[in-house]
């Protein structure tokens, strides 16, 4: 039976679009592997990954077991006064990848409501330390941390559409986006108005919060792992909290198993998501240090003022817990290091079209980036046209492909690419 798409055109919201004038959908009746099958029995290779998730590919065996066995046990319980295996393993499992002193683990239910714990935690913290006054963040430009209230507060204030709500809005400090490219010399002068603004208002800034390497939607950009490295020295000296949000580049996306490992720092909050349920189930997490967990236990409240409905779903966990050992067992250092390789060689024809301001590439990540917007809905269509797809953004043409993708599928995804953009 075919979707019916008069429906979810007159009904249905999809991301970020207008219920009046919808951009396009494709019906999708299935996934394997890299490939996505539309309904018309066209088969897509897949350079998104759902969205940076599905870093093992569709419809894989050993993540099907984890949620059917777990399936037959229980769907769902809840977390107050409970706990379950799938939980405690997966934050064993997840505690045993993160940077040491990352050591508790709060288990929320998508991207953006880590960042909303996080920064709780943070408050929380601050709070119980007799410092009440630390309650602004300090962000990036170009940065994006996710749709939620709080989350909205630390994105790019004038280039995300989180402008239209910024008089809703906590009011937080903005820094320029890191000036210092990640493939070039470093630019110390990119710290100064990082410490300017920590000199002078340190008193009352609970954390910075940051995309290490790579802000995502923001623009795809990649910065100098010496910024986060001296970022990260400046926390310190000013004793301000340093919230890694690595829901985009955890689990091996950028050439490291957490980006924050290209500088050698460990934060002392940090955001995970999207891979890491293998794209299978909303699930994502906070960890903080034991000095942070200790810090809030001293709060008036006594605990970290979170519980959502659905903690810790089981099914959850268990397919996170299977695609962790996954990445562990599949070798993807191997694999995103073929990866970019393959993406550096075909990408770069691409340096001298017109239309094309630079090429990007870091770990399993290549990026076009445009000198002018791209028409989303055309660019779609010829994607699919070509047999691939590929989501693009503002001015840009991007791929983050599964980890499993072969180089035959992945040179369609770059020949894709250079055709639209030349
Ligand atoms: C996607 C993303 C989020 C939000 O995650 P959701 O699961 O979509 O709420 C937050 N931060 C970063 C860096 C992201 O890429």
């Amino acid at each position: 039976m075919s979707t019916d798409l008069a429906f979810d055109r007159q009904h249905i919201w999809h991301p970020y679009t207008s219920m009046l004038n919808p951009l396009p959908v494709y019906p999708v009746a299935a996934a394997e592997g890299c490939t996505l099958i539309l309904e018309d029995g066209r088969r897509l290779i897949d350079g998104t990954a759902s969205w940076w998730s599905a870093v093992h590919g569709y419809n894989h065996p050993v993540l099907n077991a984890a949620v059917t066995e777990q399936l037959a046990k229980m769907a769902h319980v809840m977390f107050g006064g409970i706990t379950h295996a799938p939980a405690v393993q997966l934050c064993q499992q997840l505690l045993s990848m993160v940077p040491a002193p990352l050591s508790k683990v709060f288990l929320a239910d998508s991207g953006s409501i880590a960042v909303e714990v996080a920064i709780k935690m943070a408050l929380q913290y601050w709070q119980a330390s007799d410092t009440p006054q630390k309650t602004k963040l300090i962000s990036l430009r170009k940065g994006y941390h996710g749709d939620t209230f709080a989350a909205m507060a630390v994105c790019d204030p004038t280039d995300s559409m989180h402008s239209m709500f910024s008089e809703l809005l906590p009011q937080h400090f903005f820094l320029p986006a890191p000036a210092c490219p990640f493939d070039q010399p470093f630019i110390a002068e990119c710290m100064a108005p990082l410490e300017t603004l920590l000199a002078a208002e340190h008193q009352h800034i609970a954390a910075l919060i940051l995309e290490p390497i790579v802000q995502g939607y923001g623009g795809m950009r990649f910065y100098h792992p010496e910024y986060l490295r001296r970022a990260r020295a400046l926390c310190n000296q000013y004793k301000v909290l340093l919230i890694a949000d690595e829901i985009a580049t955890g689990f091996g996306r950028t050439g490291k198993l957490f980006a924050c490992e290209h500088a050698d720092i460990a934060p002392d909050i940090m955001c995970v998501g999207k891979a890491l349920s293998g794209g299978y189930l909303t699930l994502a997490a906070t960890l903080c240090t034991d000095e942070v967990a200790r810090g809030i236990s001293k709060s008036a409240a006594g605990g970290l003022m979170h519980g959502p409905t659905f903690m810790a779903n089981p099914l959850a966990c268990a397919v996170a817990l299977a695609s962790l050992k996954l990445i562990a067992q599949n070798d993807w250092q191997q694999q995103v290091a073929a990866i970019a390789q393959q993406l550096n060689t075909e990408l770069a024809a691409a340096k001298h079209f017109a239309k094309v301001k630079e090429v990007r590439v870091l770990g399993a990540i290549g990026v076009f980036e445009m000198h002018q917007p791209v028409d989303v809905a055309l660019l779609q269509a010829q994607f699919v046209e070509l047999g691939v797809w590929i989501r693009p953004f503002n001015h840009l043409i991007y791929v983050m492909p599964p980890f499993t993708i072969s180089a035959q599928e992945l040179s369609k995804l770059t020949a894709a690419m250079l055709t639209v953009a030349a």
